[in-house]
């Protein structure tokens, strides 16, 4: 037995390739960007397809907090306007403030 789970080179999703199909490809763009610069984006549907788009170019935008994308399926022949809220999640860092030695705590009777 092979195992043969890797980043496919048509979709980088990664996934046993033996049985992976590539999910639809979807052209993705903001709403207020050119046609001309739209994206290829595979999802299984236009809203993952948005959301796929947003998580790979969240560093350019100026962190709003819902964004409108027009979503065109492979044939070019469904449009789909989609709007994604963006919810930033919160972050924890932890860091040692202190390291002294443990007290057992008294045995109880
Ligand atoms: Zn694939």
């Amino acid at each position: 037995m092979t195992i043969d789970f890797s980043k496919c080179v048509i979709c980088g999703e990664y996934d046993f390739q033996s049985a992976h199909i590539c999910k639809p490809c979807w052209f993705v763009r903001l709403d207020y960007i050119e046609q001309d610069e739209e994206e290829t984006v595979f999802g299984s549907s236009p809203e993952e397809a948005a959301e796929k788009y947003l998580a790979r170019n969240f560093e350019k935008f100026d962190h709003p907090s819902n964004m409108t994308l027009i979503v065109v399926n492979a044939k070019y022949t469904k449009q789909y306007t989609v709007k994604v809220n963006v919810e930033l999640v919160p972050e924890f860092t932890g860091s040692i403030t202190k390291q002294e030695p443990a007290i057992k705590a008294k045995e109880e009777e």
